[in-house]
């Protein structure tokens, strides 16, 4: 028995637009992404193409990108409700959509006309290349080198954490151009390329090994190892030298968009919770009769739609163009926290069945463990907020 909690009717900011829509993403999800989940997750299994050809096919790499370069040309609001419905089923999935709507803030006006109706209709999806194995949390610490050779650009150098490099049609890559001026401008002079390559390869010039994760699969996450590389000076994404601001702009609607894949994962460990609930007996009883458990699927539910509100109003934040860095921060942190809870109490409600691979609700357990780490972590989320409050401190960092 699959359970979906209850659809809300419009009102307000969920308007019947919307409310079409995420009930098209939830059939989607349902019916396309669920069953493949549970069958390809607990052995490891790809994405199939299939899938990516589905999702092209309803729009759903084409969602923030405007109408007149082939996109839906809609907002956050929407992305991120999209996005915690394909989550529900699959997070991987929910963080596949980004690879095409969440990668292209730094497109010059003639790439967006050339590239952006492709990534819209999913023939052209992306990697990023921004961590390295010294620079995760402190980005601008970023070292590896592009240096000018005549038209080119020749790159040397790793890359950490490359989720999708091998099946991504291009990668965006953080390089430095020139030294830090000094420690306290370490941003400057990091720079943002796109490395056009072929679908399933490396180019010459890169090789990948993917690295082992516990969860987050569908996907391979790989290190790059970048050895004299090649790039045409057309390369160069946005103005020379301001790299880093390119990475920082569209950041509050990739957090609100983690805020939507963790409560995706927090709800489809709800709903699996109370399904396994209702139909499993113990002392003579379903275990739902038990208020212990009464009381933590209320709990659950309750963190679930508490942050699913702050996240609906920090998407109408950004939709309206109003500044709300530290609301994404804190939607980012909060849903990510109750993420990691919900979906171990979830686990927990299963019983010795939840440790198993039988039931997703180890899946969503281990994909939510991520969302505390990636897109920066619970801790920098905090550091953020609290220097928005304190100030910066004094002495550390
Ligand atoms: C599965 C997976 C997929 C990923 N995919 C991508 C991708 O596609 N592209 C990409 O570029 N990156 C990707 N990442 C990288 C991810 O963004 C980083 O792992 C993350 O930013 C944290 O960096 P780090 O792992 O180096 O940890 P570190 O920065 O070394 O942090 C270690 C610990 O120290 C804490 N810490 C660090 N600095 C501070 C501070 N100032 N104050 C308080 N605490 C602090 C952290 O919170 C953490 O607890 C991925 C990571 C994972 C695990």
């Amino acid at each position: 028995m699959t359970i979906t909690t209850e659809a809300p009717i419009p009102q307000g900011y969920l308007t019947k637009d919307r409310l079409e829509l995420q009930s098209l993403a939830r059939d989607f999800a349902m019916k396309e992404v669920l069953p493949i989940a549970n069958e390809l997750d607990p052995v490891g299994g790809l994405i199939p193409d299939e899938l990516r050809e589905k999702m092209a096919e309803v729009g759903f790499f084409g969602i923030l990108i405007p109408e007149e370069y082939g996109g839906l040309g809609l907002g956050a609001f929407e992305y991120c409700m999209i996005a915690e419905e394909l989550s529900r089923a699959w997070m991987s999935v929910g963080s596949l959509m980004a690879r095409g709507n969440g990668l292209v803030g730094g497109f010059t006006g003639v790439q967006m006309k050339e590239l952006l109706p492709r990534v819209a209709s999913g023939e052209y999806l992306g990697a990023f290349a921004l961590s390295e194995s010294t620079a995760g949390s402190d980005v601008a610490n970023i070292s590896c080198r592009a240096v000018r050779d005549g038209d080119d650009w020749v790159v040397n150098g790793s890359k950490m954490w490359c989720t999708f490099a091998d099946q991504a049609d291009y990668l965006i890559l953080f390089a430095r151009t020139a030294p830090p001026p000094d420690p306290e401008h370490r941003h400057l002079g990091i720079n943002v390329f796109l490395i056009d390559k072929e679908r399933g390869t490396f180019p010459d010039g890169i090789s990948g090994t993917p690295l082992r994760k516990i969860g987050y699969r569908g996907w391979k996450t790989w290190e790059l190892a970048f050895d004299s590389f090649r790039l045409p000076a057309s390369a160069l994404i946005g103005e020379e030298g301001r790299g880093f601001y390119a990475a920082m702009t569209k950041l509050e609607t990739a957090r609100a968009h983690t805020a939507a894949r963790s409560i995706g994962l927090a709800r489809g460990a709800l709903e699996d919770a109370i399904s396994y609930a209702l139909s499993r007996e113990q002392f003579g009883h379903p275990i739902s009769d038990f208020q212990a458990l009464r009381f933590k699927i209320a709990d659950m539910a309750t963190r679930v739609e508490t942050s699913r509100q702050m996240m609906y109003h920090v998407c109408t934040q950004i939709d309206t163009g109003r500044r709300c860095d530290l609301e994404a921060s804190m939607i980012k942190y909060a849903a990510s926290e109750m993420s990691e809870w919900v979906t171990s109490e979830g686990l927990q409600i299963h019983g010795g069945a939840g440790y198993t691979s039988e039931y997703a609700a180890e899946r969503y357990w281990r994909d939510a463990r991520l969302t505390r780490i990636f897109e920066g972590t619970s801790e920098i989320q905090l550091k953020l907020i609290s220097d928005r409050l304190l100030g910066k401190p004094s002495r550390g960092d």
